[in-house]
């Protein structure tokens, strides 16, 4: 059956009508001499807004945090960050590939950090230790069910690093869903991190991208190091447009989506082949099936009722809201989670 709600990630969206139209009137030069309006002015938007001095405009997340920890570390330096990280589990090894790093993995609740967790594991200056220079902070947290970290959660962290002497980045490929949740403004981020990723192609729903923001300095190397990842592009302007069209149109409208999630999420705690449901805060909804049920079965009679989503383990299933999820689907789709009978193994 053809699918009626996709629901396996927020990176599924198509653009709409109105974005098409600014791609198609974009302005654009080659941006690798710098000459791309577009994209120019999509670098020095993000970078206002964040209160950060530049940024860069890359063809993916994985990019940006890339060069973002290539920026921030020497070879046989050490990076902290959750073990549930994306910088760590899903950029195929590109920390030790691109960078020589070596990774100090934390087990924070639902991939929340503290300062309490990465003071211990920072190493002292001894020839046996991997220098440690970076902590990598993911907000919101994919793994941890789209939980997001506050502001004040984020201060004493930068703190820490401040007295440690390391940088902070931070992976803000769905950093509008935290500030849309929290309330917390992006004009205050800036002076808590070296490096914030941010991806206008996941819940914003441009169809690529993901800008850098840092200092001029760290902006400039990380353009060098675009340049030899090959991620420089020419006439990128019709892609930035999209960029600037989601942050002028997409953002407000990710409350939506939250509450879409949290609608999925208490059909899901009511029906029997569902053992837990991770409390939602943004547009990820997380559960585990019950014993007796397994996750692969769920996902296959969802999709034979039109409604795709993914396993992320043996017993879990994630259900991703977005830009092209509308009520009508949601309802459709929790209509068919409290009628669904799937068949329980002994
Ligand atoms: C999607 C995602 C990224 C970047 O992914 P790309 O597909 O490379 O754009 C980075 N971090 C997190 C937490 C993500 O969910």
């Amino acid at each position: 059956m053809a699918i009626k709600v996709d629901f396996r990630s927020d990176t599924v969206t198509k653009p709409t009508a109105e974005m098409k139209f600014a791609m198609m009137n974009a302005k654009v030069g080659d941006d690798v001499f710098g000459e791309d309006e577009t994209v120019n002015e999509l670098e020095n938007k993000l970078a206002v807004m964040f209160n950060m001095e530049a940024g860069l405009f890359c063809p993916s997340g994985t990019m940006t945090n890339q060069i973002a920890i290539k920026c921030f570390t020497q070879p046989m330096d050490e990076v902290i960050c959750d073990q549930t990280s994306h910088v760590y589990r899903y950029e195929g090894g590109g920390i030790a590939y691109h960078s020589m790093a070596s990774v100090r993995l934390l087990y924070g609740e639902r991939g929340i950090l503290t300062p309490e967790l990465i003071e211990p594991e920072i190493n002292e200056d001894n020839i046996h230790y991997p220098n440690s220079t970076l902590v990598v902070l993911e907000n919101t947290v994919n793994k941890g069910g789209g939980i997001a970290y506050t502001l004040d959660q984020i201060e004493p962290i930068h703190t820490l690093c401040n007295i440690k002497g390391l940088k902070l980045h931070l992976d803000g490929a769905r950093i509008f869903n935290a500030l849309v949740a929290t309330g917390d403004h992006a004009k205050d981020y800036g002076k808590y991190f070296d490096g914030i990723s941010v991806c206008l192609s996941k819940g914003l729903g441009a169809p690529v991208g993901s800008v850098l923001l840092g200092s001029k300095e760290t902006i400039n190397k990380a353009r060098k190091i675009r340049k030899a990842f090959g991620g420089g592009m020419r006439q990128a302007g019709f892609l930035a447009a999209a960029g600037i069209y989601a942050l002028d149109h997409h953002v407000s409208r990710l409350a939506t989506d939250h509450l879409h999630a949290a609608a999925l999420a208490e059909a899901l705690g009511q029906v029997n082949y569902v053992s837990s449901v991770m409390p939602v805060q943004t547009n990820i909804v997380l559960f585990d099936v019950a014993a007796g049920f397994r996750a692969n079965d769920i996902v296959h009679h969802l999709a034979e009722k039109g409604i795709a989503c993914n396993t992320t383990g043996p017993n879990t299933i994630r259900m991703v809201t977005h830009l092209d999820v509308s009520s009508e689907m949601i309802d459709m789709a929790i209509e068919n989670i409290i009628h669904l009978h799937p068949t329980a193994h002994k």
